[in-house]
């Protein structure tokens, strides 16, 4: 099985974005906007410090958008990764596989390294 080859790596299972089994202790939005314009806000816990830079989905540096700071002691809806959204249509099983089979393509030199974007 696909396993075996990706013992020990653990792709974004890690994100602080989960939205399952989470207990919400109380959080505040951080909000990022990067060089492309894109705004997104990840939630961290309160005494958490928030770094001054996060990833882009598109792979740019976002910047701590001012101080900006929405505390919700509510349960609000994390924004979602693609990641999050791909987890809830494949299993992580299922995506091993298919991360396999694409590693296999690209070994094989049948994949561009190029994603649009
Ligand atoms: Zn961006």
């Amino acid at each position: 099985m696909a396993e075996r080859s990706l013992r020990g790596m653990r792709i974004g299972t890690n994100s602080l974005e989960t939205e399952n089994g989470v207990r919400f202790v109380a959080r505040h939005k951080i909000y990022y906007v990067c060089p492309n314009n894109h705004e997104f806000a990840i939630s961290l816990v309160l005494d958490a410090q928030a770094p001054p830079m996060w990833e882009c989905r598109c792979g740019q540096k976002a910047h701590l958008r001012d101080s900006e700071e929405e505390t919700t002691e509510k349960a609000t809806k994390p924004a979602r990764t693609h990641w999050d959204m791909l987890l809830e249509r494949r299993s992580e099983e299922e995506l091993k596989e298919l991360l396999n089979e694409r590693l296999e393509l690209l070994k094989a030199g049948k994949l561009s390294l190029h994603p649009k974007r």
